[in-house]
């Protein structure tokens, strides 16, 4: 028996990595930090304010991103020598796997929505100096994208290649967010996270339930609560997209807040600009306006409205992405 045990778990050892073994390859900062926040804002003074600096993971690949792609890699790196994923000219998900892919030797294909080859973007100028395969879809082709017979034509196109969907959102994204969730080691009663995909906001939410189940936080306040801030006009929309990672019983308290998206996905206004600018210049805390600008924008929002019970303790997660505000020279001039 010992003799066939060893050679399979040694097979299991060579086919997977551990995130652990990947962070180190990737000189990933984990855990990431958890700081106070203490801003000047109304109604700042009645609560606890943290901030879980997901941004500081790695000057590259920042933020959710990594949470979302870290079990899968860990799963694939050792076998699979080919990616391609979707998204758009400035995706944080494409550069991250992008350079990871490029880190670690595999071949990388991006599917781009709508055609930048006249002036790549910035996101776009890194994928090519990491020697990825950058190739243009319409947006009529693009739409198609999780639709079963246009993946079967992928898979005929790239033999072998593992095809992960947009953002990097797929079920096994949920452990590596999951994990981050773990890193907090205080009682929490609220989280706050920006809602695209909806992948992150599930994670938040299976975490916080499975925490709570083994009484893993010695405190988990009755009032625990998983809040996202809707980045794109989504009412409805956003709850399914979430409500599909999930469990069909959650015990876990969610809610979507739609009113700080400021007119849609990339949308912004002089006031979240502003806002953007005051957390750089008064807590250098660099943000950008299309995630994490719109969740701190709703934190001082909310706070002013006094929407938090006093003496509640609140991470907001910082779920980086900063590579995606770069704007594009060619566009400047
Ligand atoms: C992709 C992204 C999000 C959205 O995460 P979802 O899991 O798609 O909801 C939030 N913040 C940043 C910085 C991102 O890049």
């Amino acid at each position: 028996m010992a003799g066939i045990t060893l050679p399979f778990s040694l097979l299991i050892a060579i086919a997977t990595m551990t995130t652990e073994h990947l962070q180190k390859q990737l000189g990933l900062s984990l855990p990431s930090p958890l700081e106070r926040f203490t801003p000047n804002w109304p109604g700042a003074e009645r609560v606890t304010l943290w901030v879980k600096r997901d941004d500081l993971i790695h000057p590259i690949i920042s933020g959710n991103k990594w949470r979302k792609l870290s079990q899968l890699l860990a799963d694939n790196a050792a076998t699979t020598q080919h990616i391609v994923s979707f998204g758009g000219g400035f995706s944080n998900h494409l550069h991250a796997l992008g350079w990871c892919c490029h880190q670690l030797g595999i071949e990388f294909t991006a599917l781009i929505r709508g055609n930048y080859g006249a002036s790549p973007t910035p996101m776009l100028a890194d994928l090519s100096r990491w020697h990825a395969n950058i190739r243009y879809l319409t947006k009529l082709e693009y739409k198609q994208r999780d639709e079963p017979d246009f993946i079967a034509g992928l898979r005929k196109q790239y033999p072998g290649a593992l095809i992960v969907p947009e953002g990097g959102s797929q079920q096994d994204a949920l452990a590596g967010v999951q994990s981050m969730l773990t890193e907090c080691q205080i009682p929490f009663d609220k989280i706050i996270t920006p809602v695209a995909s909806g992948a992150t906001l599930a994670g938040l939410i299976n975490g916080a339930g499975i925490i709570d189940g083994a009484g893993m936080h010695s405190s988990v306040s009755a009032r625990q609560q998983v809040l996202g801030i809707a980045v794109l006009n989504g009412v409805g929309y956003l709850e399914n997209l979430v409500a599909r990672f999930l469990p069909a019983k959650s015990s876990c308290d969610w809610q979507i807040l739609h009113q700080y998206h400021h007119g849609g996905y990339a949308r912004t206004s002089p006031a979240l600009l502003t806002l953007c600018d005051e957390m750089q210049q008064e807590y250098e805390i660099p943000l950008e306006p299309v995630y994490s600008g719109k969740v701190f924008y709703a934190v001082k929002a909310l706070l002013a409205q006094g929407a938090f019970a006093a003496g509640e303790q609140i991470i907001i997660v910082h779920t980086g992405g900063l590579q995606g505000a770069r704007t594009d020279p060619d566009s400047r001039s």
